[in-house]
């Protein structure tokens, strides 16, 4: 038997008769770092909401901890520690920093409240702006509000949708700095879906490039996979051209 914390096998993803995702495969072992790179439209964020319970495969499977998890409810898959953050800011708008936190807090974690002041420990940005309303913050800080809430339950696997999306370069940089203490001291499995090649190489153990719903190259984010990865990228654009 495998010892994968992840393993996906074959999956297919299509939304009625198009097919977004043609058959991939990879695993993750605990505590380690995928990317998923790709252009706009090449199939990264069906992956995320298919291992997010979010969109059931129309073949293959997803096995956590060596059980298939393929068909599980979004809620069960949360219980059994997949914490999912999808694309855009996924924050009750209305409710302050600390209503926001206490909500995830609440629903997994033994203590809520030590878990939100470590949530501030990690992003002290927070903390200082505990009482404001969630709509009020930064992007910025609201995408720290995010992370903070998918972080707050200990997940043992993270996946996470376009961290970086429409941030300034200061601010990922905390972000990303959050994300590897916690990784740090979780051991957190993380799916990482990025626009931004560099910094998810930096971030990742390993990195997989889909190319119109293909799995065209997988290998370690060393510093020869961005040369790879930008060649297959401009490759595709002058194909398209
Ligand atoms: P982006 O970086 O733009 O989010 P992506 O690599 O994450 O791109 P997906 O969002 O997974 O790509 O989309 C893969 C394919 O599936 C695209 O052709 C897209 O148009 C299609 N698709 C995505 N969501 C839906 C949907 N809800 N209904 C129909 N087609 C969809």
């Amino acid at each position: 038997m495998s010892n994968a914390k992840i393993e996906v096998k074959n999956l297919t993803l299509k939304y009625g008769d198009a097919l977004a995702v043609d058959n991939v495969s990879f695993s993750l072992a605990q505590g380690e770092c995928l990317t998923i790179l790709g252009a706009n439209g090449a199939g990264k964020s069906s992956i995320g909401k298919a291992l997010a319970g979010l969109l059931p495969p129309a073949s293959g499977a997803f096995l956590l901890d060596g059980d298939d998890v393929t068909t599980l409810e979004p809620f069960l898959l949360a219980q059994r520690g997949l914490s999912y953050l999808p694309e855009g800011r996924a924050i009750f708008p209305t409710l302050t920093v600390e209503e926001n936190l206490m909500l995830g807090a609440r629903k997994l974690s033994k203590d809520p409240k030590a878990a939100v002041e470590s949530a501030y420990e990690l992003f002290s940005r927070l903390g200082d702006r505990r009482k404001q309303q969630a709509r009020t913050l930064s992007g910025g800080e609201q995408q720290m509000l995010a992370v903070a809430k998918a972080l707050i339950t200990e997940p043992d696997v993270l996946v996470v949708d376009e961290l970086s999306l429409g941030l300034a370069p200061l601010v990922i940089n905390d972000i990303y700095t959050a994300l590897s203490a916690a990784r740090a001291k979780n051991n957190v499995t993380i799916l990482l879906i990025e626009q931004y090649i560099d910094r998810a190489l930096n971030f990742a153990d390993r990195a997989m490039l889909m190319v119109h719903g293909h799995e065209v190259w997988n290998g370690p984010a060393d510093s020869n996979a961005e040369g790879i990865v930008r060649g297959f990228l401009s490759g595709e654009s002058e194909g398209a051209a």
